[in-house]
């Protein structure tokens, strides 16, 4: 077996994988190791039965010519080998109060709003326009040239002025600045869940970016599933001479107290592996910032853990999988994405508050794969996951027996506030599974489960952002811990900057 390599890339999340792709078809000679059998971290799914469990993708922001990503995935050559679906719902939004389609047509969308809260249109107006123009003047700021960029920052405030004014700010103070109608603001927030837990914490920025995508881009799933574009990379990665080492975890990177130059790695296997060596002078973490300063030297890493010291990470997600013997369609629902806030005194000042309720309480978003064409679910049948928000600590400290009532009281919980919006649910569950926070900690190796790497606060989002380039020599980070973020088009956009910075040096 080959143990020198030009760069040597630890996880095989979307992250991992596109740096790995890029700099494989850039001639480097790349090895990915993956601790489990299969590479895609979050991007990937499991099969039960004849279910194939999608494990993250609800929904990708903005794929159209123009967009990042799409540019990404012609350079990396698989635009032709994943076939990308488009949403006609960015969701659909149900509380005690209201309920309302937010399409992914925005225009539709926005005239909805309008017609639903008169007073508020001129709002609405000015409201998407503020998150427009910060969304818009980041994209044009991350198309400039590096050398005009830096020539143009003291003119930013004259030519960006909502970005520049806005850095501090978060989407609960934007919200609270041009809505007044609190119904409103929660329809508006509906997905935060893709983001953060704390409108009042969430980076205005960041959301804008996001969300100016997904209004003006629309809404996609990747027919087949999330771990089609796993597997496209993966191809484009062993066709450019790349390996794919799946089955082992990296247990230490090794230095010459100065420089990263390999790393020890263990087969995950009933028996202990053998340890295994592989040299590099280039090392990507895709894996967890948090957990990889752990296996690096003291000294070397002291910058670097002086940096992520008080860095908070983001929420978990808890996950209701639900093989169904019909699409919901059957039982009248219409909708692709439901999104179910039916607890008392809701405002998006208890959003927060409500995420940290009961599960009898806790507001949860159900998509069901079999309303579009996911290409994922078996003839006649559906597929369908109910997601909230997941916190380790109601996890820990729990027997195995505990452990597991616990997760069947929750998925009993869940099912029985959906039957209440989608009466007949119930009776057409075939088989159910849940993944908890604990879950996601195991199978990404992230503090508590986190799903989106740093929580995406103005303290610790854009120009805070921890960069691809890491202060120990020869490591470098692809994954959601870094800049941009998390989610499908952070992590993409982390892969390929990463890749770009290691061909720079
Ligand atoms: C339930 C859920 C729903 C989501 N929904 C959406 C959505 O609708 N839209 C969206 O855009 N995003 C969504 N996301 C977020 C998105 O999936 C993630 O932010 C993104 O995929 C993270 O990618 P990553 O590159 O950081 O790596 P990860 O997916 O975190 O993978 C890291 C990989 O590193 C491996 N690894 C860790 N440590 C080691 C080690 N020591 N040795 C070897 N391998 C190691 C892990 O096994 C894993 O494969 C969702 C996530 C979840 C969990």
């Amino acid at each position: 077996m080959t143990t020198n390599f030009d760069i040597i890339v630890i996880g095989s999340g979307l992250g991992g994988l596109v740096a790995a792709a890029k700099l494989a078809r850039s001639g480097k000679k790349v090895m990915v190791i993956e601790q489990h059998n299969i590479p895609g971290g979050a991007a990937t799914s499991f099969k039960r039965e004849e279910y194939k469990f999608e494990v993250s993708l609800h929904a990708m922001d903005g794929l159209k010519d123009g967009d990042s990503k799409y540019k990404i995935f012609e350079d990396l050559g698989i635009n032709k080998s994943i076939n990308l679906i488009p949403e006609e719902d960015l969701y659909h939004h149900i509380d005690k109060k209201n309920s309302f389609t937010f399409w992914s047509e925005f225009d539709k969308a926005k005239y909805d709003l309008s017609n639903k809260f008169p007073n508020e249109k001129a709002h609405i107006e000015k409201y998407f326009e503020t998150i427009f123009s910060i969304g818009d003047g980041i994209s044009k700021i991350g198309k400039l040239n590096p050398f005009l960029r830096i020539i143009l920052v003291p003119l930013f405030p004259f030519l960006y002025p909502n970005v520049v004014k806005n850095m501090k700010k978060t989407i609960g103070e934007h919200i609270d600045k041009y809505i007044d109608n609190e119904e409103l603001k929660v329809i508006l927030l509906s997905n935060l869940m893709y983001y953060h837990d704390d409108p009042y914490k969430l980076s205005l920025i960041f959301y804008a970016i996001a969300q100016t995508s997904y209004y003006k881009k629309g809404a996609w799933y990747i027919k087949g599933g999330s771990q089609k574009l796993s597997e496209a990379l993966s191809d484009i990665i062993r066709a450019h001479g790349g390996e794919i080492l799946l089955s082992h975890r990296v247990e230490e990177i090794l230095s010459d107290g100065k420089k990263v130059t390999g790393i020890h790695c263990k087969q995950i296997s009933e028996r202990e592996g053998s340890l295994l060596t592989f040299h590099a002078p280039v090392i990507i973490a895709n894996a967890a910032i948090p957990s990889v300063v752990k296996m690096i030297d003291g000294k070397l890493a002291e910058r670097l853990r002086k940096k992520i010291l008080n860095l908070q990470p983001s929420n978990s997600l808890l996950n209701v999988f639900l093989g169904l013997k019909a699409p919901t369609s059957s039982i009248g629902n219409a909708f692709y994405s439901l999104h179910v806030f039916d607890n008392d005194d809701l405002t998006i000042k208890t959003l927060n508050s409500s995420f940290h309720k009961d599960f009898d309480e806790r507001p949860f978003i159900f998509v069901d794969y079999g309303n579009i064409d996911s290409g994922i679910v078996p003839e006649g049948k559906s597929q369908a996951v109910i997601c909230t928000m997941d916190y380790i600590d109601e996890w820990n400290n729990l027997s195995r027996e505990e452990y597991r009532q616990r997760k069947e009281h929750v998925a009993r919980t869940l099912i029985e506030r959906l039957e209440k919006h989608l009466p007949g649910i119930q009776d057409l569950i075939d088989y159910v599974e849940v993944g908890t926070s604990k879950t996601m900690e195991r199978y990404l190796g992230t503090p508590g489960g986190a799903v989106y790497g740093y929580a995406q606060s103005p303290e610790q989002a854009i120009l805070k952002r921890i960069k691809q380039k890491s202060p120990v020599p020869g490591l470098y980070f692809a994954s959601a811990w870094t800049f941009p973020g998390g989610g499908f088009s952070g992590t993409i956009l982390a892969g390929y900057l990463c890749a770009l910075s290691v061909l720079k040096t």
